[in-house]
């Protein structure tokens, strides 16, 4: 447990002085893309070269950019879209998409819980985790192997032991993405989730995937934990708190009118 607590806390101070700094450069690369694409397009006819070399500035400090957005995303998060939403509708609407991502050497699974509650949240955004979650799950699967979306509704009782520091109780919906992958030793378990931090080779990652997805499970109030053995495989384990979805009245009262007749 002190050793969360320890991790949550350099999750903190990581997303502010990242927050900081992306936001400067945020502003710098506006400025970048902007004066390249005027030098691009007064270049075209008369300069063929240069506007080569203006549209290589352009395209880095897009590259760039993305970077940057995927830094915000993870210290301050990005503007929500959130609905009512169920998990396991959500996962069913994306389980073609996922097939085509893993490629045929993985079996997935998906173990849905049918008694799962609701979760106020962005369904792009939720989209985002569970693919970025895929992608790295299929990167520990190069042979092959098994990736399994599990859901259930968990209900935390005070004086459980909770799962996290910051869990408090309450109704949660949980969200498994288990894979038969090569595992994490200790050391990557505690970095995994910073930003920039990659075991992959030069071009293959850039250490940014699990940063957003801990952005955003934390924009939601959520709580992300990961259980894993080198040579196993992974499970990563999503907290969502669960909400009663407020029924909207499809039809409006009718007002009574008093009709009396004299
Ligand atoms: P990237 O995938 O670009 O390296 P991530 O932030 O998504 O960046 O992941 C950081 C690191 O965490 C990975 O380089 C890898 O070492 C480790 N990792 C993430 N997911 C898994 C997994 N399912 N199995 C094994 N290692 C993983």
């Amino acid at each position: 447990l002190q050793n969360q607590i320890m991790q949550a806390q350099k999750m903190e101070s990581l997303g502010l002085l990242v927050s900081g700094i992306a936001h400067d450069f945020n502003n710098l690369l506006a400025a970048i893309v902007g004066f390249s694409d005027l030098g691009m397009r007064g270049t075209q006819q008369k300069a063929p070269l240069f506007h080569e070399y203006f549209e290589h500035i352009h395209h880095r400090a897009e590259q760039g950019t993305r970077m940057i957005r995927q830094l915000l995303a993870f210290a301050r998060g990005t503007p929500l879209e959130p609905q009512y939403l169920n998990i396991n509708e959500q996962i069913t609407a994306h389980l073609d998409f996922l097939h085509a991502l893993l490629g045929t050497s993985i079996q997935l699974d998906f173990q849905a819980d049918p008694g799962l509650k609701a979760i106020y949240a962005d369904a792009t955004q939720l989209e985002q985790v569970l693919v970025n979650l895929c992608l790295n799950a299929r990167d520990a699967m190069a042979m092959g192997g098994n990736l399994t979306l599990v859901t259930q509704q968990v209900e935390i009782t005070p004086g459980f032991q909770p799962i996290h520091p910051y869990m408090v109780p309450g109704s949660y919906v949980l969200l498994q993405v288990k894979d038969t992958g090569i595992g994490m030793d200790e050391s990557v378990q505690a970095r995994l989730f910073e930003p920039f931090f990659t075991t992959k080779e030069v071009g293959q990652g850039t250490g940014l995937g699990l940063a957003v997805v801990y952005g955003i499970v934390k924009q939601h109030q959520g709580i992300i934990s990961v259980q894993s053995q080198p040579g196993l495989g992974s499970t990563f384990s999503l907290y969502f708190p669960a909400v009663e979805p407020v029924i909207e009245p499809t039809e409006k009262l009718q007002p009574v009118v008093s009709t009396e007749v004299e």
